[in-house]
């Protein structure tokens, strides 16, 4: 679907999406006016019919919501509701390409038509040195004038496409990046997804090792969060999962990565963290998860709390991911076997085993 080329009518919509913002207190960030300005402008029926049904319920506009409406544009503009990511991929990278080759053809030109000015310039000097009359004269520098004329013409126009390839280039460049950023990015909570968390995992691994610095992995579980969903359905269920995601990310700083490692289990990257970190993290997110109330939003009745069971391993000179991963999710089993709610550390489970080997 394509915005309006008119401008009038594209000057209709733009305000009408920040009349819009404005009535509805959405904060006017270029993210909302674009989903404001799509809505307006009919740029697709079903995300249409999604807000017209939104309005008509009164439901809130707040920042997921807002987050979430803005991915939906972003996927319909790049095509996802006939082909895949990677369809909207080659579509901006053929896009790319195009524009690379007219800028190349513009250049070429320009310097083609630079050199004939040359020859022009060199012809007319030899025509001054043989112009015996005041007419021969006028006509050598009239010529002169309507080819410089000519040049400057064409400079100008060059330029302007120039200019305009140079816009397409940088507007691809954000698509990219866009796209990019979508193939990384877990839609529901906004935490990176399973892939990101496994580049992240392993450049993270390979710093360490290079600048010989510790890296602690944890491990996350939603507790008994089948019985959640079943007593109090999916959608509530997906809510808790944004709400355990949000505090995630408020425990930790930039630098970590929280990932949606899929389902209702998570994990956290913590570079530069020892083992006795990374438990202060986990139990910091533990705490903070079991602190929140859940509320149902239409009936504002509160459901109680979810906890989670966290387990922590840190990374040895030996380690694949794997053998990292499987000793991070030893110890959450290990965490839900001591009674779930609580923190377990690869340390607890060597402390066990030496208890075992003891007795
Ligand atoms: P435990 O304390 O042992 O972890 O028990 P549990 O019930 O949480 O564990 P189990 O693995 O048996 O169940 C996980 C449940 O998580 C199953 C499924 O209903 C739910 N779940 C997984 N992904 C999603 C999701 O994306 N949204 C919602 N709402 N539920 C999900
Ligand atoms: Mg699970
Ligand atoms: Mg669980």
């Amino acid at each position: 679907m394509e915005y309006p080329q008119n401008q009038k009518e594209a000057a209709k919509f733009a305000a009408g999406a920040v009349e819009r913002m404005a009535e509805l207190g959405i904060t006017a960030n270029p993210q909302n006016f674009t989903v404001w300005y799509a809505y307006l402008s009919g740029f697709d029926t079903s995300f249409g019919r999604h807000i017209d049904s939104m309005l008509a319920k009164k439901e809130p506009f707040d920042d997921t919501q807002c987050a979430d409406l803005y991915a939906a544009v972003l996927r319909l503009s790049l095509g996802d509701k006939e082909g895949t990511r990677e369809a909207a991929i080659d579509a901006v990278g053929g896009d790319l390409e195009k524009a690379i080759a007219a800028t190349t053809e513009i250049l070429k030109q320009t310097g083609s038509e630079t050199e004939r000015y040359g020859e022009t310039l060199e012809g007319v000097d030899g025509a001054l040195q043989s112009a015996g009359t005041a007419e021969q004269m006028q006509s050598v520098v009239a010529n002169l004038v309507e080819q410089t004329r000519l040049m400057v013409e064409q400079n100008r126009n060059a330029n302007e496409s120039l200019q305009k390839s140079n816009n397409e280039i940088a507007e691809l460049k954000i698509r990219m990046a866009d796209i990019r950023s979508e193939a990384l990015t877990d839609p529901l909570t906004g935490l990176a997804n399973r892939r990101a968390f496994s580049e992240e995992l392993a450049d993270g691994m390979s710093a360490a090792t290079e600048q010989k610095a510790p890296l602690c992995l944890l491990m996350l579980d939603i507790d008994h969060f089948k019985a959640f969903n079943d007593t109090y359905g999916h959608q509530l269920g997906d809510e808790v999962i944004r709400l355990v995601a949000g505090c995630m990310s408020a425990k930790t700083k930039d630098g970590d990565t929280a990932a949606r490692y899929g389902g209702e289990e998570f994990s956290v990257i913590l570079p530069e963290a020892s083992l006795q970190d990374a438990e202060a993290v986990a139990e910091q997110i533990r705490v903070t998860v079991a602190g929140q109330k859940i509320v149902r939003k239409a009936s504002r009745q509160t459901l109680g709390s979810v906890t989670l069971s966290i387990g922590v391993a840190q990374l040895r000179a030996e380690d694949s991911d794997e053998d990292l991963i499987a000793r991070a999710d030893a110890a959450l089993y290990a965490a839900k076997h001591a009674g779930r709610n609580c923190v377990q550390s690869e340390n607890d489970l060597a402390e066990d085993a030496d208890a075992r080997n003891v007795a």
